[in-house]
C-alpha cells in the first residue's frame, strides 16, 4: 500500500487569463514505504504538486495514481481523504484539546474508531515516540517542536497510505529541528508508510529521505524534475 505514480503532471494557474505554469511534465514513481523528499527553491512548484497529490487542487494535464487508482486527472475530480494525511508548516493541533484528545478526535468524528479504540491506538503511538507523559497537556503549554512531533504521530492515527509533509519544520530553531527530525525518522522506521516530504532545504532532505528529487525552474517557466538518488547517511 502507498504506491504513488505521477504521470506527466501539469498545473497551469490561470487567474484572470494570466497563465502561470507551476508544474509541467512531472513524472515520479514513489514506491510503497519509500521516504521521498522533493527539494527545490521557493516558487518551483512543490506545494502545487503536494496539493495535487493531497487532493486539495485540480491538475491541468496528466494523472496521479494511488495504488493503481486514479485520484487526480482532468477527468477525475480530486478529493482529500484520510488515506493521504498532510502535515503543514503551521501547527494544526486543536488548542482547546489535550494531546490525547487531539490524537483521537479525527478517527472518532469520521466514525472509524470508538473512543476506546482510538485511545488505545493513540497511547500506543505516543509510547512509540516517547511522548506518553504529555498526553494530558494542551498545545499552548508545549514548545513548537513538541507540537510538531504530536502532529506527526497524529497523522498515523488513521493508518494512512501516504504521509505528505509540506515544509513542516520551517521556522523551528536548529536544535529543535534536530530533535523533530529524529522523531520523524523513528516514526518512519517503526511504521514504514510512504512519505512525501517537500522542503527548500537540501541538507534536511538529504538527512531525512531515502531518495531526494530536485525540482528546478528554468527561466521561461519550463519545469524540469531531475532525479537524484542519495543514500541515507
Ligand atoms: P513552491 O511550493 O515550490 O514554493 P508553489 O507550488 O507554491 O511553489 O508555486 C509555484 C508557482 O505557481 C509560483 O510561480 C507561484 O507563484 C504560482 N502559484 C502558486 N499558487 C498559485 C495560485 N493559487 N494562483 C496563481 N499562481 C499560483
Ligand atoms: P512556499 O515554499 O510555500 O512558496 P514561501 O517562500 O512563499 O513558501 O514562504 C512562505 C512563508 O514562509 C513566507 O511568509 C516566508 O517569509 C516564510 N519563510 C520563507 N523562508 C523561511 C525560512 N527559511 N524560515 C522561516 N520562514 C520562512
Amino acid at each position: 500500500h502507498g504506491w504513488l505514480s505521477l504521470r506527466n503532471v501539469q498545473k497551469v494557474y490561470d487567474p484572470l487569463g494570466k497563465a502561470t505554469v507551476a508544474v509541467d511534465g512531472c513524472s515520479i514513481e514513489i514506491r510503497p514505504g519509500e521516504f521521498c523528499a522533493i527539494v527545490g527553491p521557493s516558487g518551483c512548484g512543490k506545494s502545487t504538486l503536494l496539493n495535487a497529490v493531497a487532493g486539495f487542487d485540480t491538475i491541468t494535464d496528466g494523472e496521479i495514481l494511488l495504488d493503481g487508482e486514479c485520484i487526480n486527472s482532468t477527468k477525475i475530480m480530486p478529493k482529500p481523504g484520510p488515506d493521504r494525511i498532510v502535515v503543514f508548516q503551521h501547527g494544526a493541533l486543536f488548542p482547546w484539546a489535550t494531546v490525547l484528545e487531539n490524537m483521537i478526535r479525527g478517527p472518532i468524528v469520521q466514525g472509524k474508531m470508538t473512543k476506546a479504540q482510538a485511545t488505545k491506538r493513540a497511547r500506543e503511538l505516543l509510547a512509540q515516540v516517547g511522548l506518553s507523559t504529555i498526553e494530558d497537556r494542551y498545545p499552548a503549554g508545549m514548545s513548537s517542536g513538541m507540537c510538531r512531533r504530536v502532529e506527526i504521530v497524529r497523522a498515523l492515527m488513521n493508518d494512512p497510505r501516504v504521509i505528505l509533509l509540506d515544509e513542516p519544520f520551517r521556522g523551528l530553531d536548529a536544535l529543535t529541528k534536530t530533535v523533530v527530525h529524529n522523531a520523524l525518522l523513528d516514526m518512519y522506521e517503526m511504521n514504514r508508510k510512504t512519505v512525501l516530504f517537500i522542503t527548500h532545504d537540501l541538507e534536511e532532505a538529504i538527512y531525512l529521505a531515502d531518495r531526494v528529487l530536485v525540482m528546478t525552474t528554468r527561466p521561461g517557466s519550463i519545469k524540469q524534475t531531475i532525479f537524484v538518488d542519495l543514500p541515507r547517511p
